[in-house]
């Protein structure tokens, strides 16, 4: 997995990490079935050991082109967990309300308190992604807010936060796929519009400011995975095998009831 970690500092490149890798499963999808299945169940423990004990917070920042997976992501990593302790945020075009205050204003009441999982479906990355490539604001203000981001993400670890940060990694032949099956399947077309078009058109500059993100917001505290993603099985295998690893490392345990309850038969 380290192998898809962004180091801090990094100029990126992501030319680096291939798409389509598959990792040891060269047999496919079939292959690495038993051991998703395996980490989705230990998924599921986990996260219940993490409400149960209510004291560590996890973030997830999940960012893609695209069609990049993002949903599908959601859906088959956390199809067991207990909906009491996980929610999902989605971050689309900011309100007026929103545009009004600064831009961490919005996600910072989204965090994940004690005993919670939060899963950011895009989040203030967008801030140095979408604003900076259809330049909705100057560079003199996007190019402050790395260093902001930091200390902001920075803030959440020492107040006992956990972060991970995955970007899905598709290439445009797979964006293609992707948007053809949405026009051509009729139950997939609400997920298309015609602006989709308009942002493929801008696949490099996005590609360019992914990097500079990617590379300026990758830290210890906060990193980022460039998680391939062109086979969906794969990106599933490779983000619950970091979520399973990351809170295995949180070293939890159940709570201890206050009385000693051994011997104690309900009539
Ligand atoms: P998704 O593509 O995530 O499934 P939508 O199709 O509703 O959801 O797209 C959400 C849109 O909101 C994206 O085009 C994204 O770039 C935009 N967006 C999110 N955050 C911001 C932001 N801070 N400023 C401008 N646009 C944003």
């Amino acid at each position: 997995m380290e192998h898809y970690r962004v180091k801090p500092g990094e100029v990126v490149d992501l030319s680096r990490w291939d798409p389509n890798d598959k990792g040891a499963f060269q047999g496919g999808k079939d292959e690495a079935e038993d051991a998703f299945r395996s980490l989705n169940k230990r998924l599921e423990e986990l996260q219940e050991l993490l409400y149960a004990e209510n004291k560590n917070k996890l973030l997830v920042v999940l960012q893609a082109m695209d069609s990049g997976g993002k949903d599908g992501t959601i859906r088959r990593v956390f199809e067991h967990v207990n909906p009491q302790g996980v929610k999902v945020v989605s971050f689309k075009v900011p309100s007026a309300e929103e545009l009004a205050h600064d831009y961490l204003w919005r996600v910072h009441q989204h965090v994940p308190a004690r005993g919670e999982i939060v899963i950011f479906n895009r989040s203030h990355y967008e801030d140095v992604l979408v604003v900076r490539v259809d330049q909705l604001a100057p560079p003199a203000v996007w190019q402050k807010r790395y260093d902001h981001i930091n200390a902001f993400e920075r803030m959440l670890a020492d107040e006992g936060t956990t972060i991970l940060k995955f970007y899905l990694h598709i290439d445009l032949e797979e964006q293609k796929e992707r948007f053809q099956a949405r026009l051509d399947e009729p139950h997939k077309r609400w997920k298309f519009s015609l602006g989709d078009l308009e942002k493929r058109k801008q696949w490099p500059d996005y590609i360019r400011a992914y990097e500079d993100a990617l590379g300026k917001t990758s830290t210890d505290w906060a990193p980022w995975y460039v998680v391939p993603a062109n086979r969906k099985w794969y990106r599933d295998l490779v983000i619950a095998t970091l979520l399973v690893e990351t809170l295995e490392g949180l070293h939890m345990s159940y709570p201890q009831p206050e009385e000693d309850l051994d011997g104690i038969v309900i009539e």
